[in-house]
C-alpha cells in the first residue's frame, strides 16, 4: 500500500462535502468504480467518521501526540480493517483494505485509517494539522522534509502571504 496516498485521502476526505449521496459521489469522481455502490447510509457513517475523526488532526496541531495515537486507536477499534494482498498487478503486489462485501465507507475509512496508522508510526505523530489561514478549517498531511507544511492548499497559502504582505505595508505607512 501506498500508505502516504491513503493518509491524504484522509485529509481529503474530512475536507470533503459530504452532505448526502450525490456529494459522497462527486467526492468519488476519480473512482467512477465505486460511484455505483454509494448508498445514503455511506453518507451518514462518512459524516459520523469526519467528526471523530477531526481531533487527530487538531491534537496533531498542537503537538499532542498521545492524544493523536488515541484518537486513531479508538478509531481502528470501532473500524476494524480486513487488509488483503492484492494481485490484480502481479508485478506489484500491494495491500488493498477491504474485501468485496464492504461498503463505500468501510473502504474509505479503512484506507483513511491504515494509512494515518502507517504515516504516524513511520513519519511521526505530528504529521497532521488544520490549515493557517482562517477562517478555513481544512486539514492537511504535512509529508514535506522538514515538516514545514502549514496550509491546506496552494490557494489559502498564497490568500495568507497576500494578507500577511497588506499587514506590513500597513505597519509600515502607519
Ligand atoms: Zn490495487
Ligand atoms: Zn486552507
Amino acid at each position: 500500500m501506498d500508505f502516504i496516498r491513503y493518509a491524504e485521502s484522509s485529509a481529503g476526505l474530512l475536507n470533503a462535502d459530504l452532505t448526502d449521496r450525490d456529494s459522497v459521489v462527486t467526492h468519488l469522481a476519480a473512482r467512477a468504480w465505486l460511484q455505483a455502490q454509494v448508498t445514503d447510509r455511506d453518507a451518514v457513517v462518512l459524516r459520523r467518521f469526519q467528526k471523530d475523526l477531526r481531533p487527530a488532526f487538531e491534537a496533531s496541531a498542537r503537538d499532542d501526540a498521545q492524544g493523536v495515537v488515541d484518537v486513531v486507536n479508538a478509531l481502528l477499534e470501532r473500524h476494524p480493517i480486513t487488509p488483503r494482498i492484492a494481485d490484480h498487478n502481479p508485478a506489484r503486489l500491494h495491500i488493498h483494505v477491504a474485501n468485496k462485501a464492504a461498503s463505500v465507507a468501510d473502504l474509505l475509512i479503512g484506507e483513511s485509517l491504515l494509512g494515518l496508522a502507517n504515516l504516524i508510526c513511520d513519519l511521526g505523530p505530528t504529521r497532521l494539522g488544520v490549515c493557517a489561514a482562517t477562517p478555513c478549517t481544512n486539514v492537511y498531511v504535512d509529508t514535506s522534509p522538514n515538516q514545514s507544511r502549514r496550509y491546506c492548499s496552494e490557494r489559502c497559502s498564497s490568500r495568507a502571504n497576500v494578507a500577511a504582505y497588506r499587514a506590513r505595508q500597513k505597519a509600515a505607512a502607519g
